[in-house]
């Protein structure tokens, strides 16, 4: 099977109450997890990719890997997504460059230039039947050069669910991330961590059987926190979404959940503990494998999480 788009995915997940996992690419080791997860799980998969991973491993090195999992795989249908789309320019490259689904991400524009600019983008991905994902509402937290607001202003950049049925309806795009309480990167909340689902019930009421995706959503694994700690590192006030928030919403409206932070800390942690505990070790594949191991059963998990272990058949 080629690459496909998310349309067939996303309609069985709205459908059976489950979401694609959407984890993002940037080499050989992490993809090679990733897929090997999917595909002991038999699971849709989005690999996702964002501007810094076409800067750091080139695009015709991140294709030519997900080639190889896209034929070594052929019941496990496969999306190659674009991440944080900034303008209409790197949209254009990713859909000619073979990207089956692009992000547009004009979400700090004011509403109705990102209206325009997201238009622009779904008219020409939609010409060469490529999806697009939008976004409306403002997320917290930082990660690569996607910047969003202050983590403990984010209940005030929630998506207003009046905006966003005028959004998807004038701008065309296939799915839209909302806003609803998470942030980027691995310090996603102060105190308690709070998922709005009442933001998720109120988008998904007014837009019915439109797929919705959550951004910011990995959970930052008191497993690979401890170890990160343990053996030298300093993320003591990490904190993440917690599973059972994201396993209610996925029987929402959310039909894709991204995760990148617990990748990069799953592989960080395996890493840092073989170090520490060999220091005399010097072959690559002595850290970057264990590392690899651990991100494969991290997204095994994660795919019970969103429930979506076992659903590949149904997304073809
Ligand atoms: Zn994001």
């Amino acid at each position: 099977m080629a690459l496909v788009d998310s349309r067939n995915m996303f309609a069985a997940a709205y459908k059976g109450g489950f979401a694609v996992g959407a984890f993002n690419v940037n080499n050989m080791e992490i993809t090679q997890g990733i897929v090997s997860a999917v595909a002991e799980e038999k699971a849709p998969l989005i690999l996702q990719i964002s501007r810094g991973a076409r800067k750091y491993a080139s695009m015709s090195y991140l294709r030519a890997i997900i080639d190889v999992a896209v034929a070594e795989n052929p019941d496990i249908p496969i999306v190659m997504h674009l991440d944080h789309g900034d303008t209409f320019e790197t949209c254009k490259q990713c859909v000619d460059d073979g990207f089956t689904s692009v992000m547009i991400d004009a979400s700090k524009e004011p509403f109705e230039k990102n209206i325009e600019i997201t238009g622009k983008v779904a008219e020409y991905a939609h010409a060469h039947n490529v999806v697009v994902e939008a976004e409306l509402g403002q997320l917290g937290g930082i990660e690569e050069d996607v910047a969003g607001v202050d983590v403990g202003e984010v209940s005030k950049h929630l998506t207003d669910p009046e905006q966003a049925v005028e959004f998807v309806k004038k701008s065309g795009c296939d799915s839209l991330a909302i806003a609803c309480g998470t942030s980027h990167g691995a310090y996603k909340f102060k105190s308690e961590p709070k998922l709005a689902l009442d933001v998720i019930e109120a988008v998904a009421e007014k837009l019915p059987g439109f797929p919705l995706v959550m951004h910011g959503s990995s959970s930052v694994l008191a497993e690979f926190k401890d170890l990160i700690n343990k053996y030298g590192g300093n993320m003591p006030d990490a904190m993440g979404v917690p599973e059972e928030a994201i396993s209610r919403a996925v029987k929402l409206a959310v039909c894709k959940v991204n995760i990148d932070t617990d990748l990069r800390m799953a592989l960080t942690a395996k890493i840092r503990q073989v170090f520490a505990e060999s220091p005399k070790e010097f072959d690559p594949r002595k850290y970057l494998g264990p590392g690899r191991e651990a991100i494969k059963e991290m997204v095994r998990h994660k795919l019970h999480v969103l429930d979506c272990a076992g659903r590949a058949a149904e997304c073809l």
